[in-house]
């Protein structure tokens, strides 16, 4: 939602906000993600989603598993050489010795199976998201569900002009290449 002229956003929207900035960086022939982490009010760590430092790039080819189209969203992550956001922002803070217990994590999209579970072992305890995400197959739903209970959750929704660009499979990235 657009604020009011005058009125300060609410910290949800600012912090969400500065998500979105972070995901222009992402660099994946997927989702497009920016992640950050929240503690005593200041942002400790950031990060976007895209093939480990000093390694060619996704949408250069970089991952083979984002390269095929033969697994859909949620699958064949154990083969995906990219970093998700969420993994890379607890790994920038694990890097720099900044504590992560107790903070709360924005994503702009809801983690999926192997963050949720790496935001858990980390002692985040509150996550919130912006765009949807549902595993692919019903059966894995379920436990998805089971695991996704073990944080608090928050779904905040707010106006993403780059939407369809992050959330796109595939095509060309006309943002990345502008900046
Ligand atoms: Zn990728
Ligand atoms: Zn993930």
């Amino acid at each position: 939602m657009m604020n009011e002229p005058n009125t300060p956003p609410s910290m949800d929207h600012y912090y969400m906000g500065i998500a979105v900035a972070v995901r222009e960086r992402a660099n994946c022939k997927g989702t497009r993600v920016g992640a950050l982490i929240v503690q005593g009010n200041r942002i400790v760590s950031t990060g976007y989603n895209g093939t480990p430092s000093g390694m060619t790039n996704c949408l250069d080819g970089g991952c083979k598993r984002c390269a095929t189209k033969d697994f859909p969203s949620g699958s064949g992550y154990d083969l995906c050489i990219c970093v998700h956001a969420e993994q890379n922002a607890l790994l920038a803070a694990a890097r720099f010795g900044i504590s992560v217990g107790g903070a709360t994590l924005y994503t702009t999209s809801r983690p999926c199976f192997g963050c949720t579970k790496e935001i858990i072992q980390a002692k985040v305890v509150e996550v919130v998201y912006m765009h949807e995400w549902a595993h692919p197959d019903e059966h894995w739903q379920e436990e998805y569900d089971l695991l996704q209970r073990e944080i608090q959750l928050r779904h905040y929704a707010m106006v993403d002009p780059q939407g369809g660009w992050a959330t796109r499979r595939g095509e060309h990235n006309v943002l990345f290449e502008k900046g």
